[in-house]
């Protein structure tokens, strides 16, 4: 038999008629054995996170936003909330804390989606990372998954339960060594539904969404964008971190080498193909490009300066003391006397601080434009043929865009660029149309 993971993420699970969507696709499939990995309700992680913020117990709202999706009583549920509550009214400002308390729209979530499939005919029961042995390497806010020992807890957790009901799993976080909360970053159930698929030995790997898979573009951007066919791990990982929110960008690392069929499918047309994820395509494209994608929010840091000419090293002790003030660097651009590189403009102020500190020691000057966006271009075509580079900078310079920093990764799959952040959407639409890319 068939075993399928279904992702069930948070944009799909904004009210009650999602999970009568949610029940109806799992009918639909009943001649499958199906594991959902679900994220919270839409919207909690984040109001969990500002109530850690303000100290404040949101417990009673959160109560009443499930019951409006499902008006169930259930002592695991109540357990949960009691739970929450008392970890809110915690006052201590740690890590652990946070994490925990992040974890719990997933929590929840789970056992309402699973009482809810109960009572319209279909067999379930949740199961939270603890339950499954969801290991974690104890990297708070962005771990990853201890494959390795994750896999030997399913072999004697959850396997043995699959058969004849529905499990569904809370997405999102795994336990680490010291028995701590770690979750995969924001996003991450797309991640946890890989590590349910391969340690569970599913075949398949739906990730469901309301679009429709990747697009050659964002279609509120570009009106003739086409969803793509199939799309390469690397491509969706570039994609990914170009804030393409459509799957986390580890989610990749985790299916690599297994055989896992995955696929992004829709809600709006539960029956239609969707984009096929796929270690290498399957015929050759006609398009050098895929896809792009933008993000606003960018700004460049450029450090200059005689010193750094022959002084090897101040690269690396650059991005070492980014790191440490939690400042994470995105695109990288060098010459022989500066350094410029991309952060995301909320952690210009931290960084202006620790440049501060080293100006007149590791360099001269620096200076930071913000305002910015990044523009993303990729397609795995364009490692083998030429003339993507010359199309993409001849659009953008027909339309009068002034590039600020541009690079290409290694593998040659994506070129990326920044522009000011105002023509971002002008900037998209004029490669889309260069490379004729609309259906
Ligand atoms: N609920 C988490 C978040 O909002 C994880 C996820 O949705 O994938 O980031
Ligand atoms: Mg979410």
């Amino acid at each position: 038999m068939t075993r399928a993971v279904l992702k069930i993420g948070g944009g799909i699970l904004r009210s009650r008629e999602d999970l009568e969507t949610l029940a109806q696709i799992l009918k639909m499939n009943s001649k499958r054995e199906n594991v959902l990995v679900v994220s919270a309700l839409q919207g909690v992680t984040d109001a969990l996170l500002k109530a850690y913020e303000a100290g404040a117990d949101i417990t009673e709202e959160l109560r009443q936003k499930h019951q409006s999706y499902f008006d169930v009583k259930n002592a695991a549920l109540e357990r949960g909330f009691s739970e929450l509550s008392e970890l809110l009214r915690g006052k201590e400002r740690t890590i652990e804390r946070k994490e925990r308390i992040s974890s719990f729209g997933e929590r929840l979530s789970s056992i309402l989606v699973s009482e809810y499939l109960n009572s319209h005919g279909i067999t379930s029961v949740s199961m939270n990372a603890e339950d499954c042995g969801i290991v974690a390497d104890g990297r708070f806010e962005n771990a990853n998954c201890v494959m390795g020992k994750t896999k030997e807890n399913f072999n004697s957790k959850v396997i043995p339960k699959i058969k004849g009901r529905t499990i569904v799993i809370t997405g999102y976080y795994g336990i680490d060594s010291k028995g701590n909360v770690n979750t995969f970053g924001r996003g991450g159930s797309d991640y946890s539904a890989a590590v349910v698929a391969v340690a569970g030995e599913a075949q398949v790997l739906e990730i469901w969404k309301d679009v429709e898979g990747f697009m050659s573009a964002d279609p509120r951007v570009v009106k003739d964008a086409r969803k793509l066919d199939e799309i390469t791990f690397e491509e969706a990982e570039e994609l990914g971190y170009l804030g393409a929110k459509i799957l986390h960008p580890r989610t990749m690392d985790v299916l690599q080498g297994s055989p896992v069929f995955a696929q992004i499918k829709s809600v709006l047309a539960p029956k239609k193909e969707g984009t096929r994820i796929v270690e290498k395509l399957g015929k050759e494209r006609t398009n050098l490009i895929s896809s792009i994608a933008s993000k606003k929010g960018v700004a460049i840091a450029t450090i200059k300066g005689g010193k750094m000419v022959d002084e090897p090293g101040v690269a690396a002790d650059i991005f070492v003391m980014a790191t440490k003030a939690g400042v994470s660097v995105d695109t990288i651009a060098t010459s022989q006397s500066s350094i410029s590189f991309t952060v995301d403009e909320k952690d210009v102020d931290k960084l202006e601080a620790m440049l501060k500190k080293v100006e007149n020691k590791l360099f001269d000057v620096f200076e930071i434009k913000r305002g910015l966006a990044m523009i993303g271009v990729v397609g795995e075509e364009m490692a083998r043929k030429p003339g993507s580079a010359a199309g993409i900078f001849t659009a953008v310079a027909g339309k009068g865009i002034n590039v600020e920093l541009i690079s290409q990764a290694a593998s040659g799959i994506n070129i990326t660029f920044m522009i000011n952040a105002e023509r971002a959407e002008d900037c998209v639409r004029a490669i889309h149309e260069e490379f004729r890319l609309g259906g």
